[in-house]
Parts: C-alpha cells; structure tokens; sequence
C-alpha cells in the first residue's frame, strides 16, 4: 500500500496579498513536484472569517494539484449547505473533508451567529444521497425530481486524543457513525502519542471499519506550541513533556529539529499502519515538506527507534486498549470501564426525570394512558395551549427548554442539546472538547456530551451513550410541544 502525503493550507483573511501569493506559490510547487497527492483547504479555520476554501480550490485545482475542500457547519444552514454542495459540483470539486467546525469568532462588528443547524453526520447522510442521486422533497418547488448524481469523495475527522473517557467514547462512536453515513477516509485531530494513534487503528479495525486513515502532522511554532498547551486552541493538547522541544524550535539550525521530528511523527505513522501523513504548521515551505517526506522514507523501518520521542505515559488521558508494557503501545485488551460518580443534585435531577419519563411517557406503560385521555380532553375542549404552556413551565427550569418542538431529552440522559451544547450537536461531539471542558465554556461549562456519558455511566447505562443517529432538528416545530406530539401518538 502507498503511503500518501497531504499538506494543509489555511486561507488568510483576504482576497490578494501576500500570504494568499504564498499559499499559490506553494501549491505550484506542489503540483510541479508531484510529492503531495492533495492540498487540503480549511474553511474558516479557528471561526474567523476567511477566503472561503472553494474560491482557492479552484485555482489550485488549475494548477494541476487536488484540492481537499474543508466542509464545516458553522456558518450555514442545510439550504446554504445543499447549495454550496450543488456549487462544488459544479467546479469539479469533488474531494471534501466534512466537519463541525470551530465556534465562529471576531466576525464584522461583533461575534457571528453560530448556525450548526445541521451536524456533520447529517452532511455526510446528504452527500450520500447525492452521490446516488438525490431526490427532491415533493413538497418542494419540483419536488420528487432526482438529481443527476454527484461523485464526491467525503472524508471525517475524529481525535483519539481525549483525557476523558466519556469525550474518547464519543469521538469513536461519533467516527462510527460519520463512516456508516459515508465518510470515505478518516483524517486525525493533531497530536502527538503513538500509542494513541495507534489506538485509532485498532479501534477502526475491531469494529470492522476498512476507511483509509491520514494521521496528522502538525508541527507548531514555538509561540504556537505555548498557546496550544495552554489551551486555546480548540480540541487540541501538547503534552507537558514535549512543550520545552517544540519551544526550542526557534529559525535557523533548531529549524531543522522541527522538520525531523515531522519526519519521524510520519515514519511512524506509516510504520503503525496508516495510509498516510497529513502534515501542516505555519511557515513551512515546500522545500521544508519535501525534506521531511524524503528523511521519513529513509527512516523506513527504524521507526521502532524513535517511538520512545512519541509516548507520553505521563500525561493523563483515557485509553481504550491496556498498554503493552513491551513496547509502550496497546495491547488488544480492552481497557475496563471505570463507574462514573455523580454529584447529588446531578444525580436526583437524572433519577425524577428518568422516573417522570416512564411513569408518563412511555406508551402503553404507567399513566401513559390516563396522560393521554387527559389531553385528548383538553383538545376537545380547544385547551390544547394549556398543555403547551404547562411543558414550557416545567421543562424551561429544569432543563433550560426552548420549545424546540422535537423533544429528545430522553435520548440524551436528560440533558438538552438545544441548551446545553454551544453547537446544539445531535450525533455526538465535536473535538474541541478540552479535558471534558466545552470550547466554547473552557472551565465554565463541561461538554454536554461528557455529562451524558457520566449520568449513564453512574447507573450503568455507558451501552445507550449516542445508541441511535439522530435526524436534523425540523424548524416548522419551533415552539410548538412535543408532549402534545407524545400523547397525541404522532412520532416525536
Ligand atoms: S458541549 Fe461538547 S460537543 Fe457541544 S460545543 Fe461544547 S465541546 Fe462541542
């Protein structure tokens, strides 16, 4: 199997100028060397605003070199989605890295409105249906049509660099679920443990999942390095042990350090049974990529000889597999679930609504059928707002609801995403997550799904943590009630 290398270009904040000149000459390059199978291109990278991913795909695509188009939720609604997609087409587009995508930040005149009205998994689920040819709503304006099909080439990210159990589970169910709704590779989040890249790989491999794996080669400046391992960037850690390494990476002879400790990340990478190496970091140039890429083709099967550079044992984080003391790596055992301890409000609060929700929710179980005959009455008696006045007054304070109209908080451990998740996430996080911290509350809020994992843990449940893939909320119910849609027997 070829191994492949990829190189991450990030779009500044304009149209011309010289970071855009840089970038093309790079891809230029690039495409003259032949080296770099594809030029991935970020949308909107860290939330800001940016030269969007499709304008540059098309001149680097010109240039002779692919272009892997960034695909993030953020910004756009599932129309904008839809059309931005049909647009891609178009162009020839067809290499897409679908993902969440950062919070949105410093937009014109203030913080944008965060969109994410649809998830990655649900992006996936309709470039599916694209590619087979997708059919139109037949509500819709010349609805029932089928589209012609569209061949894109969809690929995910996950990162197995989580210190939680709870933030680990949900980035390889969620990966699970990208896979099963169409991702055709899989690109890693930046980090550095072998142990944990390797982790992946067994993971994909036990859960029969054949997709290609890129890991991710980031090599930070040293200025960089401190503010990642402070914690500002979104989902993404340095472990204490290589901060004073990657610090020293200062220009000039310490310059050539960083491009060999890429050289060996990538040799390994290979080494461990990936497909192939995704490299970024600012400021390098081609000639830099080229060095690395030839150095790690010559460490070849020496990658053994640097593994001990890429185990952290001494930073905390949650594995899924037991160590093999041998190597430093995992064995194939199956690390044991530790009981997650809730705090006692946390815990009385999950108990009564779990109780609520059988005694009255549950068809065919508890009051279910007295619950029911008590609506149909209200109905009759054209109360039915009563009903919907008496869900908002209960559900507002205890589980911050706003009426969204497509009631899941059964689904979530009663905990509303609508609420409770800065990107209202319906299939699982995303992976700016930060040691079970939310990226958008670090030390304030903990990442919704973290808590649903401990509530279910704490009783036993870990097995229902994200059990079903969930469809996108439908925005005609907002503000409508979901018990009346309970009792009323129509699906919630
Ligand atoms: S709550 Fe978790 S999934 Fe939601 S935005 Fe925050 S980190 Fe991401």
């Amino acid at each position: 199997m070829t191994f492949t290398y990829t190189f991450e270009l990030v779009p500044a904040r304009a149209s011309r100028g010289r970071a855009l000149d840089e970038i093309l000459k790079f891809a230029k390059e690039a495409a003259r060397d032949g080296v770099l199978s594809a030029l991935s291109i970020t949308d909107n990278a860290g939330g800001h605003p940016a030269l969007s991913p499709t304008a540059l795909g098309r001149e680097i695509k010109d240039l002779g070199i692919t272009p892997i188009i960034h695909f993030s939720c953020k910004d756009k609604n599932r129309n904008l989605i839809e059309s931005q997609l049909f647009e891609l087409d178009r162009h020839g587009l067809r290499h897409l890295l679908v993902l969440t995508g950062d919070y949105p930040r410093y937009g014109y005149n203030g913080i944008p409105k965060p969109v994410f009205d649809i998830d990655s998994v649900v992006v996936l689920q309709m470039i599916t249906q694209m590619k087979a040819g997708y059919s139109l709503d037949p509500r819709a304006p010349c609805g029932g049509t089928r589209l012609p099909p569209m061949h894109f080439h969809p690929g995910c990210v996950v990162s197995p660099f989580k210190v939680l159990e709870g933030e680990l589970m949900g980035q390889y169910i969620k990966l699970k679920r990208k896979i099963e709704s169409g991702a055709q590779y899989v690109i890693t989040q930046m980090g550095y443990d072998a142990r944990k890249f390797q982790e992946l790989i067994f993971f994909l491999r036990d859960e029969g999942l054949e997709v290609p794996v890129f890991g991710t080669v980031f090599l930070p400046t040293p200025a960089l390095a401190r503010a990642i391992h402070k914690g500002v960037v979104p989902g993404c850690t340095i472990p204490d042990d290589l901060l004073p390494r990657m610090e020293s990476w200062q220009q000039g002879a310490a310059k050539r350090e960083r491009l060999r400790f890429g050289a060996r990340l990538m040799a390994i990478l290979k080494g461990l049974g990936y497909s192939g190496a995704h490299i970024s970091g600012p400021g390098l140039e081609h000639s830099d990529v080229q060095w690395m890429i030839e150095h790690a083709e010559k460490i070849g099967e020496r990658w053994w000889d640097f593994l001990g550079e890429f185990l952290f044992p001494g930073h905390r984080q949650h594995f899924l597999y037991e160590k093999d003391e041998k190597t430093g790596l995992n064995s194939r055992k199956r690390a044991i679930h530790t009981k997650q301890a809730l705090g006692f409000l946390d815990y009385l609060s999950y108990r009564f609504s779990l109780l609520c929700h059988e005694a009255f929710f549950e068809e065919g179980k508890g009051l279910y059928g007295p619950a029911s005959a008590a609506f149909r009455g209200l109905s009759r008696a054209g109360l039915q707002g009563f009903l919907t006045f008496l869900e908002e007054a209960i559900k507002g304070p205890l589980y911050g609801c706003q009426m969204c109209g497509n009631c899941v908080l059964s689904e979530f451990a009663f905990l509303c995403p609508q609420s409770q998740c800065a990107k209202a996430l319906l299939n699982g996080p995303c992976g700016g997550s930060n040691q079970g911290w939310c990226e958008v509350w670090p030390g304030k809020r903990r990442c919704f799904y973290v808590r649903i994992f401990e509530r279910l843990s704490a009783l036993g449940q870990e097995c229902e943590f994200m059990s079903r893939a969930i469809p996108p909320r439908d925005w005609e119910e907002w503000k409508s009630s979901s018990w009346q849609k309970v009792f009323s027997k129509k699906k919630s």
